[in-house]
């Protein structure tokens, strides 16, 4: 068994708010982007309703 490597601090489904649910929901494939100004943001999409969601920061 190999030693599993070090996972980084990024949840696999962080909470992010959605516009369209208007309430904090789990996000589906979420994504670190780095935006131009060099701060990261997630993306991705409600479980619930798809929406693409943009979160400024990391996680939570
Ligand atoms: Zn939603």
């Amino acid at each position: 068994m190999p030693p599993s490597p070090r996972e980084p601090r990024e949840p696999r489904e962080p909470i992010i708010y959605c516009a369209r649910c208007n309430a904090n929901t789990p996000t589906r494939d979420p994504e670190i982007i780095t935006m131009r100004n060099g701060m990261p943001a997630t993306i991705g999409y409600c479980v619930r309703c798809g929406t693409r969601k943009f979160h400024q920061g990391v996680g939570r």
